[in-house]
């Protein structure tokens, strides 16, 4: 039979758990290529935990180029162009014709859209806003913490609240003088 092609355009959760989905299911019958424009992959749902001290950043990346002995093959290039009638993904460097076409390139940030937020706040959903948050909690000598849900849809509905709560834990337990205040 002949072999089909399977691309998978982003080599976050939805892209590595459909790779490797696929992969046990297909074998030998498809190739499977990922295309990520990174070259690690970094589990962001393990923020929340890196914030408060009991995760460490190099445990929870993993370059994608691990994908390779699994026999998935990883490209590490920028989707700028899907070309449906033809089958075909431009990056940057290459075209590569598909059979079936999976697209899990997540959802852009764009904290410039509102002014000051990033000089003011800490982003959660960044590896290095939350490393500069986890830094900065240590000397955090008290006041209000609000929450900041800057419009809709937003990836994860659950990570804000998560780390309200969280939050609200840890002051309990290092600063009993602050509270975590969640603004929507
Ligand atoms: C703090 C936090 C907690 C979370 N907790 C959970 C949880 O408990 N459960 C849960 O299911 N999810 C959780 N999430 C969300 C989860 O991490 C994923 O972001 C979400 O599931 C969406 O996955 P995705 O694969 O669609 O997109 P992403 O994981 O965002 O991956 C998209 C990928 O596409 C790549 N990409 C984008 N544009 C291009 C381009 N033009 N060319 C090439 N590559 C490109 C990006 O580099 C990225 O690797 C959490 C997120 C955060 C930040």
């Amino acid at each position: 039979m002949e072999q089909k092609t399977i691309i998978i355009l982003g080599g976050g959760t939805g892209g590595l758990v459909a790779s490797h989905e696929l992969k046990k299911k297909t074998k030998e019958l498809a190739r499977i290529m990922v295309i990520d424009k990174n070259d690690m992959h970094i589990y962001a749902p393990s923020f929340l935990w890196l914030m408060l001290g009991q995760r460490q950043a190099h445990k929870i990346q993993k370059p994608l180029s691990s994908l390779n002995r699994k026999g998935i093959e990883f490209i590490n290039d920028e989707v700028v162009k899907i070309e449906p009638e033809r089958k075909l993904v431009r990056t940057k460097n290459a075209n590569f014709h598909y059979d079936y076409l999976i697209i899990a390139l997540g959802a852009e940030l764009a904290p410039e859209k509102v002014p000051g937020l990033t000089e003011a706040g800490y982003d959660l959903y960044e590896l290095e806003g939350v490393e500069r948050l986890r830094e900065d909690l240590k000397n955090f000598a008290g006041g209000k913490v609000a929450i900041i849900i800057a419009s809709l849809p937003f990836k994860c509905l659950a990570a804000p609240y998560e780390a309200a709560f969280l939050l609200d834990e840890y002051f309990q337990k290092n600063r009993p003088c602050a509270a975590a205040h969640h603004v929507a």
